[in-house]
Protein backbone atom coordinates (compact mmCIF):
# COMPACT_ATOMS: atom_id res chain seq x y z
CA UNK A 1 0.00 0.00 0.00
CA UNK A 2 1.41 2.94 -1.01
CA UNK A 3 0.92 5.95 1.31
CA UNK A 4 -0.28 9.57 0.49
CA UNK A 5 2.20 12.09 -0.60
CA UNK A 6 3.62 14.19 2.03
CA UNK A 7 4.63 17.81 1.32
CA UNK A 8 7.53 19.30 2.69
CA UNK A 9 5.50 22.60 4.09
CA UNK A 10 1.47 22.89 4.56
CA UNK A 11 -0.37 25.59 5.85
CA UNK A 12 -3.56 25.12 9.06
CA UNK A 13 -6.29 26.96 8.43
CA UNK A 14 -8.77 26.16 11.01
CA UNK A 15 -12.42 26.56 10.48
CA UNK A 16 -12.55 29.83 13.06
CA UNK A 17 -10.48 31.17 10.44
CA UNK A 18 -12.12 30.80 7.46
CA UNK A 19 -15.43 32.05 9.38
CA UNK A 20 -13.78 35.34 10.60
CA UNK A 21 -12.44 35.68 6.95
CA UNK A 22 -16.16 34.93 5.76
CA UNK A 23 -17.12 38.37 8.53
CA UNK A 24 -14.78 40.61 7.01
CA UNK A 25 -15.94 40.07 3.37
CA UNK A 26 -19.39 40.72 4.85
CA UNK A 27 -17.98 43.66 6.44
CA UNK A 28 -17.70 46.09 3.84
CA UNK A 29 -14.08 47.12 4.94
CA UNK A 30 -11.60 44.87 3.13
CA UNK A 31 -8.97 46.91 2.70
CA UNK A 32 -6.51 48.17 5.65
CA UNK A 33 -8.42 48.98 8.54
CA UNK A 34 -9.48 48.02 12.20
CA UNK A 35 -8.02 44.39 11.80
CA UNK A 36 -5.01 45.70 10.48
CA UNK A 37 -4.63 48.34 12.79
CA UNK A 38 -5.61 45.28 15.89
CA UNK A 39 -3.27 43.14 14.49
CA UNK A 40 -0.48 45.53 15.12
CA UNK A 41 -1.33 46.18 18.23
CA UNK A 42 -1.26 42.23 18.97
CA UNK A 43 2.47 42.19 17.57
CA UNK A 44 3.35 45.11 19.28
CA UNK A 45 2.34 43.74 23.00
CA UNK A 46 4.09 40.63 21.31
CA UNK A 47 7.50 42.04 20.73
CA UNK A 48 8.08 43.97 24.01
CA UNK A 49 5.61 47.01 23.13
CA UNK A 50 8.00 47.87 20.02
CA UNK A 51 6.32 49.86 17.32
CA UNK A 52 5.12 47.40 14.79
CA UNK A 53 3.48 47.71 11.48
CA UNK A 54 2.30 45.41 8.86
CA UNK A 55 2.85 44.54 5.19
CA UNK A 56 1.66 43.04 1.83
CA UNK A 57 5.50 40.60 2.31
CA UNK A 58 8.46 40.31 4.32
CA UNK A 59 10.47 41.44 1.50
CA UNK A 60 9.26 44.67 1.25
CA UNK A 61 9.32 45.20 4.90
CA UNK A 62 13.33 44.97 4.71
CA UNK A 63 13.79 47.35 1.85
CA UNK A 64 11.65 50.03 3.59
CA UNK A 65 14.11 49.38 6.91
CA UNK A 66 16.23 50.11 4.70
CA UNK A 67 15.08 53.63 3.13
CA UNK A 68 14.40 54.55 6.83
CA UNK A 69 18.12 54.01 8.09
CA UNK A 70 18.98 56.06 4.57
CA UNK A 71 20.61 53.90 3.32
CA UNK A 72 21.16 54.23 -0.83
CA UNK A 73 23.73 54.37 -3.41
CA UNK A 74 27.48 54.31 -2.06
CA UNK A 75 26.66 52.17 0.72
CA UNK A 76 27.67 48.47 1.49
CA UNK A 77 25.50 46.19 3.12
CA UNK A 78 26.47 42.65 4.23
CA UNK A 79 24.53 39.61 4.53
CA UNK A 80 24.49 35.72 3.79
CA UNK A 81 24.80 33.89 1.05
CA UNK A 82 22.63 31.00 2.28
CA UNK A 83 19.34 33.15 2.39
CA UNK A 84 15.97 33.82 -0.06
CA UNK A 85 17.16 35.83 -2.99
CA UNK A 86 14.94 38.67 -1.35
CA UNK A 87 17.56 39.15 1.53
CA UNK A 88 19.64 40.72 -1.11
CA UNK A 89 17.40 42.04 -3.58
CA UNK A 90 16.65 44.97 -1.28
CA UNK A 91 19.69 45.97 -1.27
CA UNK A 92 20.22 46.50 -5.27
CA UNK A 93 16.49 47.78 -4.96
CA UNK A 94 17.47 50.79 -2.55
CA UNK A 95 20.22 51.64 -4.84
CA UNK A 96 23.24 50.01 -2.13
CA UNK A 97 25.58 47.40 -3.06
CA UNK A 98 24.98 43.74 -1.49
CA UNK A 99 28.44 41.95 -0.08
CA UNK A 100 27.90 38.42 1.47
CA UNK A 101 30.09 36.66 3.99
CA UNK A 102 30.49 33.21 3.95
CA UNK A 103 28.30 30.90 6.51
CA UNK A 104 29.06 28.59 9.63
CA UNK A 105 29.11 25.00 8.37
CA UNK A 106 26.73 23.97 11.82
CA UNK A 107 24.65 26.68 12.13
CA UNK A 108 24.34 27.40 8.60
CA UNK A 109 23.73 30.95 9.78
CA UNK A 110 26.19 33.85 8.67
CA UNK A 111 29.90 32.98 10.29
CA UNK A 112 30.06 36.26 12.55
CA UNK A 113 34.09 36.37 12.03
CA UNK A 114 33.83 36.68 8.62
CA UNK A 115 30.78 39.37 8.44
CA UNK A 116 32.80 41.29 10.88
CA UNK A 117 35.94 40.60 8.62
CA UNK A 118 34.22 41.43 5.14
CA UNK A 119 33.16 45.10 7.34
CA UNK A 120 34.95 48.32 4.82
CA UNK A 121 34.41 51.75 5.39
CA UNK A 122 31.33 51.91 3.03
CA UNK A 123 29.34 49.11 5.22
CA UNK A 124 26.39 51.01 6.60
CA UNK A 125 24.19 47.93 7.31
CA UNK A 126 24.00 44.06 7.81
CA UNK A 127 21.10 42.19 7.38
CA UNK A 128 21.62 38.61 9.35
CA UNK A 129 19.03 35.70 8.41
CA UNK A 130 18.41 33.10 11.24
CA UNK A 131 17.82 30.09 8.76
CA UNK A 132 15.43 27.66 9.79
CA UNK A 133 14.41 29.80 12.82
CA UNK A 134 18.21 29.66 14.70
CA UNK A 135 19.21 32.82 15.53
CA UNK A 136 22.91 34.07 15.67
CA UNK A 137 24.39 34.84 18.57
CA UNK A 138 22.69 37.94 18.95
CA UNK A 139 24.77 39.60 21.46
CA UNK A 140 28.25 39.24 18.83
CA UNK A 141 26.28 40.50 16.09
CA UNK A 142 25.01 43.57 18.25
CA UNK A 143 28.70 43.88 19.55
CA UNK A 144 29.97 44.07 16.03
CA UNK A 145 27.15 46.50 14.72
CA UNK A 146 27.71 48.65 17.81
CA UNK A 147 31.53 48.82 17.14
CA UNK A 148 31.07 49.47 13.64
CA UNK A 149 28.22 51.88 13.58
CA UNK A 150 25.84 49.67 11.82
CA UNK A 151 22.19 49.21 11.20
CA UNK A 152 20.77 45.77 11.51
CA UNK A 153 18.09 44.97 9.73
CA UNK A 154 17.44 41.23 11.03
CA UNK A 155 15.86 39.12 8.40
CA UNK A 156 13.35 36.97 11.11
CA UNK A 157 11.28 36.29 8.08
CA UNK A 158 11.91 32.53 9.17
CA UNK A 159 12.19 33.52 13.46
CA UNK A 160 9.08 34.14 14.71
CA UNK A 161 8.49 32.92 18.08
CA UNK A 162 12.44 31.82 18.03
CA UNK A 163 14.52 32.93 21.14
CA UNK A 164 18.03 34.02 22.03
CA UNK A 165 18.54 32.72 25.44
CA UNK A 166 15.46 34.10 27.50
CA UNK A 167 14.72 36.82 25.21
CA UNK A 168 12.03 36.81 22.07
CA UNK A 169 13.20 37.56 18.60
CA UNK A 170 11.99 40.37 17.45
CA UNK A 171 11.71 41.88 21.60
CA UNK A 172 15.11 43.87 21.51
CA UNK A 173 17.62 44.92 18.76
CA UNK A 174 17.20 47.23 16.01
CA UNK A 175 14.76 46.18 12.78
CA UNK A 176 13.14 42.75 12.58
CA UNK A 177 11.70 42.27 9.69
CA UNK A 178 9.28 39.01 10.01
CA UNK A 179 7.21 37.73 6.73
CA UNK A 180 3.78 35.94 7.30
CA UNK A 181 3.79 34.09 3.21
CA UNK A 182 2.20 30.67 3.29
CA UNK A 183 4.97 28.12 4.25
CA UNK A 184 6.08 30.20 7.39
CA UNK A 185 4.96 29.29 10.59
CA UNK A 186 2.28 32.14 11.23
CA UNK A 187 0.98 32.82 7.47
CA UNK A 188 -1.34 35.74 6.63
CA UNK A 189 -1.47 33.99 3.54
CA UNK A 190 0.80 36.60 1.83
CA UNK A 191 2.67 39.25 3.96
CA UNK A 192 5.05 40.72 7.01
CA UNK A 193 5.52 42.90 9.56
CA UNK A 194 8.52 44.77 10.79
CA UNK A 195 9.63 45.99 14.27
CA UNK A 196 10.59 49.61 14.41
CA UNK A 197 12.81 51.77 17.38
CA UNK A 198 10.54 54.48 17.59
CA UNK A 199 6.94 56.29 16.72
CA UNK A 200 9.52 58.33 14.15
CA UNK A 201 10.50 55.36 12.29
CA UNK A 202 7.28 54.13 12.49
CA UNK A 203 5.63 57.26 10.84
CA UNK A 204 7.93 56.96 7.88
CA UNK A 205 7.21 53.52 7.63
CA UNK A 206 3.47 54.17 7.30
CA UNK A 207 4.81 56.54 4.23
CA UNK A 208 6.79 54.12 2.19
CA UNK A 209 4.02 51.46 3.22
CA UNK A 210 1.40 53.92 0.88
CA UNK A 211 3.09 56.27 -1.96
CA UNK A 212 4.60 58.55 0.54
CA UNK A 213 1.29 60.06 1.79
CA UNK A 214 0.46 61.85 5.12
CA UNK A 215 -2.98 63.12 5.88
CA UNK A 216 -4.57 66.13 8.10
CA UNK A 217 -7.70 67.24 9.02
CA UNK A 218 -10.70 66.03 6.66
CA UNK A 219 -8.87 67.02 3.29
CA UNK A 220 -5.09 67.91 3.80
CA UNK A 221 -2.92 65.66 1.98
CA UNK A 222 0.77 65.81 1.34
CA UNK A 223 3.57 63.44 0.08
CA UNK A 224 7.04 64.28 0.79
CA UNK A 225 9.12 60.98 -0.15
CA UNK A 226 8.68 58.26 -3.16
CA UNK A 227 6.64 55.82 -1.12
CA UNK A 228 4.81 52.33 -2.71
CA UNK A 229 2.21 50.36 -2.21
CA UNK A 230 2.37 47.85 0.16
CA UNK A 231 -0.55 47.88 2.52
CA UNK A 232 -1.63 44.62 4.04
CA UNK A 233 -5.46 44.25 4.25
CA UNK A 234 -7.97 43.66 6.79
CA UNK A 235 -8.49 39.89 4.91
CA UNK A 236 -4.64 39.11 5.71
CA UNK A 237 -4.96 40.62 9.23
CA UNK A 238 -7.14 38.84 10.03
CA UNK A 239 -5.78 35.02 9.15
CA UNK A 240 -2.90 36.33 10.88
CA UNK A 241 -5.14 36.92 14.19
CA UNK A 242 -6.64 33.97 14.28
CA UNK A 243 -3.09 31.77 13.52
CA UNK A 244 -1.21 34.17 15.93
CA UNK A 245 -3.84 32.51 18.84
CA UNK A 246 -1.74 29.21 18.37
CA UNK A 247 1.37 30.49 18.07
CA UNK A 248 2.77 28.43 21.35
CA UNK A 249 1.21 25.11 20.33
CA UNK A 250 2.62 25.66 16.79
CA UNK A 251 6.28 26.11 17.73
CA UNK A 252 5.72 23.34 20.63
CA UNK A 253 4.62 21.23 18.13
CA UNK A 254 7.69 21.75 16.15
CA UNK A 255 9.86 21.45 18.34
CA UNK A 256 8.07 17.84 19.19
CA UNK A 257 8.48 16.52 15.72
CA UNK A 258 12.01 17.93 15.62
CA UNK A 259 13.01 15.80 18.98
CA UNK A 260 11.12 12.75 17.11
CA UNK A 261 13.45 13.57 13.57
CA UNK A 262 16.23 13.24 15.93
CA UNK A 263 15.17 10.06 17.89
CA UNK A 264 14.34 8.85 14.66
CA UNK A 265 17.19 9.22 12.67
CA UNK A 266 19.44 7.94 15.85
CA UNK A 267 22.84 8.52 17.51
CA UNK A 268 24.78 6.88 14.65
CA UNK A 269 22.85 8.58 11.64
CA UNK A 270 25.34 11.07 10.68
CA UNK A 271 28.74 8.79 10.83
CA UNK A 272 27.37 5.80 9.05
CA UNK A 273 25.87 8.21 6.47
CA UNK A 274 27.59 11.48 6.48
CA UNK A 275 25.05 13.30 6.17
CA UNK A 276 24.38 16.72 8.64
CA UNK A 277 21.62 17.30 10.62
CA UNK A 278 20.48 20.16 11.96
CA UNK A 279 21.43 21.89 15.29
CA UNK A 280 19.54 20.24 18.04
CA UNK A 281 18.37 23.39 19.85
CA UNK A 282 15.07 22.81 21.58
CA UNK A 283 14.89 26.53 23.23
CA UNK A 284 15.93 28.61 20.59
CA UNK A 285 14.48 27.96 17.23
CA UNK A 286 10.96 27.57 16.23
CA UNK A 287 11.90 24.55 14.06
CA UNK A 288 10.92 25.92 10.99
CA UNK A 289 12.58 23.72 8.83
CA UNK A 290 14.34 20.78 9.58
CA UNK A 291 17.10 20.52 6.88
CA UNK A 292 20.17 17.67 6.33
CA UNK A 293 22.97 18.48 4.39
CA UNK A 294 23.69 15.00 1.98
CA UNK A 295 27.24 14.00 1.76
CA UNK A 296 28.45 14.37 -1.67
CA UNK A 297 28.17 10.82 -3.34
CA UNK A 298 24.77 12.15 -3.99
CA UNK A 299 23.31 14.48 -6.09
CA UNK A 300 20.02 16.54 -4.47
CA UNK A 301 18.15 15.97 -7.51
CA UNK A 302 19.10 12.07 -7.73
CA UNK A 303 17.84 12.58 -3.78
CA UNK A 304 14.55 14.85 -4.47
CA UNK A 305 13.76 12.48 -7.46
CA UNK A 306 14.08 9.05 -5.32
CA UNK A 307 12.46 11.05 -1.93
CA UNK A 308 9.25 11.75 -4.54
CA UNK A 309 9.19 7.96 -5.68
CA UNK A 310 8.74 7.52 -2.09
CA UNK A 311 6.16 9.83 -1.53
CA UNK A 312 7.87 12.73 0.15
CA UNK A 313 7.91 15.87 -0.88
CA UNK A 314 11.74 17.85 -0.07
CA UNK A 315 12.16 21.58 -0.48
CA UNK A 316 15.70 23.51 -1.15
CA UNK A 317 16.54 26.36 1.47
CA UNK A 318 18.30 28.14 -0.64
CA UNK A 319 20.67 28.05 -3.64
CA UNK A 320 23.30 30.65 -2.88
CA UNK A 321 22.58 34.08 -3.76
CA UNK A 322 25.71 35.19 -5.27
CA UNK A 323 25.80 32.41 -7.89
CA UNK A 324 22.33 33.56 -9.75
CA UNK A 325 23.42 35.79 -12.55
CA UNK A 326 21.94 39.01 -11.58
CA UNK A 327 25.25 38.39 -8.90
CA UNK A 328 27.36 36.98 -11.13
CA UNK A 329 26.90 40.18 -13.62
CA UNK A 330 27.73 42.28 -10.17
CA UNK A 331 30.71 40.35 -10.17
CA UNK A 332 30.64 37.39 -7.88
CA UNK A 333 31.27 34.06 -8.71
CA UNK A 334 32.50 30.14 -7.48
CA UNK A 335 34.90 30.16 -4.92
CA UNK A 336 34.42 33.30 -3.02
CA UNK A 337 32.56 31.78 -0.23
CA UNK A 338 33.42 27.99 -0.09
CA UNK A 339 31.25 26.97 2.90
CA UNK A 340 27.68 28.50 1.38
CA UNK A 341 28.36 26.69 -2.17
CA UNK A 342 28.86 23.05 -0.59
CA UNK A 343 25.94 23.43 1.60
CA UNK A 344 23.71 25.21 -0.78
CA UNK A 345 24.50 22.80 -3.00
CA UNK A 346 23.53 19.84 -0.71
CA UNK A 347 20.93 21.26 1.77
CA UNK A 348 17.47 19.83 1.55
CA UNK A 349 14.25 20.49 3.94
CA UNK A 350 12.48 17.84 5.50
CA UNK A 351 8.71 17.51 5.86
CA UNK A 352 7.98 20.16 8.91
CA UNK A 353 4.38 21.84 9.40
CA UNK A 354 2.55 21.71 12.20
CA UNK A 355 -0.18 19.12 11.23
CA UNK A 356 2.19 16.63 10.93
CA UNK A 357 2.46 13.75 13.44
CA UNK A 358 4.96 11.41 14.62
CA UNK A 359 4.30 8.88 12.06
CA UNK A 360 4.71 11.38 9.40
CA UNK A 361 8.20 11.83 10.54
CA UNK A 362 8.93 7.88 10.88
CA UNK A 363 7.81 7.87 6.92
CA UNK A 364 10.19 10.63 6.29
CA UNK A 365 13.15 9.62 7.67
CA UNK A 366 12.80 5.77 7.05
CA UNK A 367 12.88 7.29 3.32
CA UNK A 368 15.62 9.06 3.85
CA UNK A 369 17.81 6.27 5.41
CA UNK A 370 17.00 3.77 2.39
CA UNK A 371 17.71 6.16 -0.28
CA UNK A 372 21.00 7.11 1.71
CA UNK A 373 22.12 3.50 1.94
C1 LIG B 1 10.11 34.03 3.26
C2 LIG B 1 11.40 34.74 3.36
C3 LIG B 1 11.59 36.05 2.86
C4 LIG B 1 10.56 36.76 2.05
O1 LIG B 1 9.32 36.88 2.62
P1 LIG B 1 8.06 37.16 1.68
O2 LIG B 1 6.96 37.38 2.67
O3 LIG B 1 7.85 35.95 0.83
O4 LIG B 1 8.35 38.38 0.89
C5 LIG B 1 12.79 36.67 3.06
N1 LIG B 1 13.79 36.07 3.71
C6 LIG B 1 13.68 34.82 4.18
C7 LIG B 1 14.83 34.21 4.91
C8 LIG B 1 12.49 34.11 4.00
O5 LIG B 1 12.38 32.86 4.47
Amino acid sequence: MTQPFLPFSKPTIDEATIAAVADVLRSGWITSGPKVQAFEAMLSGYFGGRPVRTFNSGTCTMEIALRIAGIGPGDEVITTPISWVATANVIIEVGATPAFADIDPVTRNIDLDKLEAAITPRTKAIIPVYLAGLPVDMERLYAIANKHGLRVVEDAAQAIGSYWKDRRIGAFGDFASFSFQANKNITTSEGGCLVLNDAEEARLAEKYRLQGVTRHGFDGIDVDVLGGKFNMTDIAATIGLEQFAHIEAITAKRRMLARHYFAAFGSGFEAQSRAQLPVADFEQTNWHMFQLVLPERITRADFMAKMMERNIGIGYHYPPIHLFTLYRERGFKEGMFPVAERVGRQIVSLPMFSAMNENDVERAVDAVKSVLQ
